[in-house]
């Protein structure tokens, strides 16, 4: 499927069944597999949310962040489709998989639909137990030219894109603000900084630097983000 694309194989963490609620009072640990980087209709992703978030059910995954730039998919959002959504029949295959869950309206300006919000495709798609899904943001800011993309999994209120005088500053306020949230609600949370060579905007300087960075995203799918560096920039 063309979402595909936005998978970060990075992001294809291992983790510990931890973020599972447990009963006992020593957690039996194992891993589980799932996606903390994709994209949806809610920023430049190319499907709607339960479409992609089914695709990871359906692929023996346990858990996925849907980290849409700049958003963590609240409010009233009806999308309009674009002539790409129309050609790969975006609304027929949503409609044909969720029926009447589905809201769409045709008016002059063409055929919307509204997109659900982080708490409905959750109560809808998440089983306990067995398949999470984490409210998420790529908090996506630049300094110039050099993009500063920064995932916060596990957000709980949404984190404006930071204004800095260079990139470390970018960083490392977005760091604090997540690390500020964290603390207010007391529940895991974490950034991930990622593709740090797409369009080269993040060097290994600037990330030794950083007060409180834990993760780095090491692999994307998109094909402008350079995984494999070049003569002056490393992997
Ligand atoms: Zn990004």
């Amino acid at each position: 499927m063309s979402f595909l694309k936005y998978l970060s194989f990075a992001s294809i963490l291992f983790i510990f069944a931890l973020l599972f609620s447990c009963n006992t009072a020593v957690p039996e640990q194992h891993w589980q597999k799932g996606n903390l980087h994709t994209h949806s209709f809610w920023s430049d992703g190319d499907d709607f949310p339960e479409m992609i978030i089914q695709w990871y059910k359906d692929n023996d995954y346990q858990f996925i962040a849907l980290s849409d730039h700049n958003t963590i998919a609240a409010g009233d959002n009806w999308y309009k489709l674009k002539e790409s959504d129309k050609k790969n029949n975006a609304l027929e295959k949503y409609q044909k998989r969720f029926g009447d869950w589905v809201e769409s309206k045709i008016d002059s300006s063409g055929t919307s639909v509204r997109l659900k919000t982080f708490e409905e495709y959750k109560s809808k798609l998440d089983v306990q137990d067995s398949f999470l899904i984490i409210r998420s943001e790529e908090v996506t800011s630049s300094f110039g030219k050099k993009p500063v993309h920064i995932n916060v999994t596990n957000i709980q209120e949404k984190i404006e894109p930071i204004k800095g005088n260079s990139v470390y500053e970018v960083m490392q306020q977005t760091l604090d603000a997540v690390h500020a949230q964290r603390k207010k609600f007391n529940i895991p949370m974490f950034a991930h900084i990622n593709h740090p060579n797409f369009g080269y905007g993040i060097n290994t300087e600037d990330l030794k630097k950083l007060n409180g960075e834990r993760f780095f995203e090491l692999y994307n799918g998109h094909p402008a983000v350079h995984n494999e560096g070049d003569e002056t920039h490393l992997v």
